[in-house]
């Protein structure tokens, strides 16, 4: 339990619902797909809740490793298909660009953000 989980639920959600409960990686339903972050949310916590900082990915086929072990052959996948699907030409750029994100980003507000995603999810489910 932490204070993150209903807003890491209603975030998962709103992803899913606008891009498919698929792995964006293999564009396929990979088991165990969830939110997985380009950077890291401990690190960047103002990226948490980011949409662009964000790709929905499976746990085996590639978050995992992204986590565990970053020259595995799959994690280097991983990485190629973020650049692509966030269409940068490199891992620098991309990098400089979500740390401006972050700069600029509010604190998390939780509560607003919770009302803002059940907003967003009860306006897409009509
Ligand atoms: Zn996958």
């Amino acid at each position: 339990m932490s204070r993150f989980d209903n807003t890491d639920k209603l975030f998962f959600k709103y992803l899913v619902k606008n891009r498919g409960h698929i792995c964006e990686i293999h564009q396929r339903e990979c088991p165990g797909i969830g939110t997985m972050h380009i950077l890291p949310k401990g690190i960047y916590p103002r990226l948490r809740y980011s949409e662009e900082a964000v790709v929905l990915a499976g746990w085996f086929c590639s978050h995992y490793w992204t986590h565990h072990d970053a020259r595995n052959e799959k994690a280097i996948y991983a990485e190629k298909r973020i650049l692509e699907i966030r269409n940068y030409p490199n891992w620098e750029e991309l990098k400089e660009h979500l740390l401006l994100v972050e700069r600029i980003a509010p604190k998390n507000d939780l509560k607003m953000i919770a009302m803002y995603l059940k907003k967003e999810l009860s306006t897409l489910e009509a």
